[in-house]
């Protein structure tokens, strides 16, 4: 994997900025009640990829291990579905 330097913060994806709870450890799923993560619902999983299309991992998104599981699940179907990018291009 190519190592990118440090991040500038970029002034164009200033629209939700209250995503960058990195040091919050508390699930946001469990927080709302969610019992079911809907696949169809690309807004909500596009919020736990990275801008390249990945999943967020467990340990930086605070997700729960019942909740990560429904979520890979509900983005790989949501990908399969083309409702998600497999990858994005990043414009540099
Ligand atoms: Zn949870």
């Amino acid at each position: 994997m190519r190592f990118m330097g440090p991040r500038r913060p970029s002034n164009r994806r200033q629209v939700g900025t209250s995503m960058q709870t990195l040091k919050k450890r508390i699930c946001r799923f469990c927080e709302s009640g969610v019992i079911y993560i809907d696949y169809k619902d690309e807004k909500q999983l596009s919020r736990f990829t990275t801008e390249r299309g990945k999943i967020i991992p467990r340990r930086i998104s605070g997700t729960c291990a019942k909740h990560q599981r429904q979520l890979v699940q509900a983005i790989k179907r949501a990908r399969h579905l083309a409702l998600l990018p497999f990858v994005q291009e990043v414009p540099q």
